[in-house]
């Protein structure tokens, strides 16, 4: 029985050397096969469920709803306010996904801190903890918001290049350190 050499397992060097069509596959693959993790913190949560039902029904997108888990999902959705009690969880939450890996803040909150930005225990901003892809404002904001989000990330996804996202199966830019 002959034997295939398959390639290493970082997918970096692969998606750069592979040729224009492949990489048209593999990120239309990954364009559309988006299993979603819901780190439903608050009010927006609810929003960001309503986009999942059969008015707004965001599965036509390619999004699958819910991963059970972290570790089966490609995109996270933040939506609501992040405490900073709640902030290592939530990157430790990111950490366990597998790469290539998104996040979507949806809502002012999570963006920003939204109508909490001066209070004492909430974090100014998902995006101190962890990478965001595509920021969603709005207080909440709408269903259509969120699937606006999503196409704008579909089409980011489309035009990405793993190799450059990528440096031998590490993220080239790490998320940034967690807040003291
Ligand atoms: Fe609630 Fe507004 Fe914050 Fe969303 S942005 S979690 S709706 S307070």
């Amino acid at each position: 029985m002959s034997t295939i050499d398959l390639p290493p397992p970082s997918v970096g060097p692969v998606s750069r050397l592979a040729p224009k069509p492949i990489k048209f596959v593999l990120n239309w693959g990954r364009r559309y096969s988006l299993w979603v993790f819901n780190f439903g913190l608050a009010c927006c949560a609810i929003e960001f469920i309503a986009t999942s039902m059969s008015r707004h029904d965001f599965i036509r997108l390619g999004v699958i709803p819910f991963a059970p888990g972290p570790r089966q999902a490609d995109l996270m959705v933040v939506s609501g306010t992040v405490s900073d009690k709640m902030a290592p969880a939530v990157r430790r939450l990111y950490e366990q996904m597998p790469e290539p890996k998104y996040v979507i803040s949806f809502g002012a909150c999570s963006n920003c801190g939204g109508p909490y930005w001066d209070s004492y225990c909430v974090t100014k901003g998902v995006d101190q903890i962890i990478p965001v892809d595509v920021y969603v404002p709005g207080c909440p904001p709408r269903p259509e918001a969120l699937l606006h989000g999503i196409v704008h990330l579909q089409e980011k996804i489309a035009g990405e290049s793993l190799g450059e996202r990528y440096d031998g199966g590490e993220p080239m830019s790490p998320p940034p350190a967690p807040r003291p």
